[in-house]
């Protein structure tokens, strides 16, 4: 599944690096950003490699995009954000910076600027609160 050794998603994948998981089913993974845009700044991933989005099948897609749009539903339940916005890059050219496919799901709260993408490392500590909020909220 999580089979690209140098790949940093499939690290966390195998367990080899550590990471702020929010939610996880057979297919896909759910975890906070480590350089968030937006306090819940929160990533989902497929658990078999590919590198965009060109690279997996439609019923992947079908599989990713339903995970995503549950998380973002657990989203705006735990952290009640005015908006929130899904994004997915793919090459470097249109930002993408870590090749293993995945979708944004940024909270946004009127007049709040949004972060630079990649750039501001979170203390965790700050993390692990907003994880646990949007964890809860998916058994709701
Ligand atoms: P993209 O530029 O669309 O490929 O997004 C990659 C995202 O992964 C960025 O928002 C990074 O902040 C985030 N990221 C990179 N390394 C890690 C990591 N080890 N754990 C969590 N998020 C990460
Ligand atoms: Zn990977």
């Amino acid at each position: 599944m999580s089979n690209d050794p140098a790949c940093i998603f499939c690290k966390i994948l195998r367990g080899e690096i550590g990471s702020v998981k929010i939610h996880e089913d057979q297919d896909t993974l759910s975890f906070m950003d480590v350089m968030p845009q937006s306090p819940g700044h929160c990533l989902v991933i497929p658990k078999r490699h590919a590198a965009d989005i060109l690279e997996i099948s439609a019923d992947e897609a079908a599989v990713l995009i339903r995970a995503t749009q549950r998380l973002a539903k657990a989203v705006k339940s735990a952290l009640l954000p005015d908006g929130i916005g899904v994004y997915q890059f793919n090459g470097n050219a249109a930002g993408q910076t870590v090749f293993h496919v995945h979708f944004h799901v940024i909270p946004r709260h009127a007049g709040a600027e949004l972060g630079f993408h990649a750039r501001q490392m979170a203390d965790p500590a700050t993390l692990y609160p907003l994880a646990s909020k949007i964890a809860a909220a998916f058994s709701q």
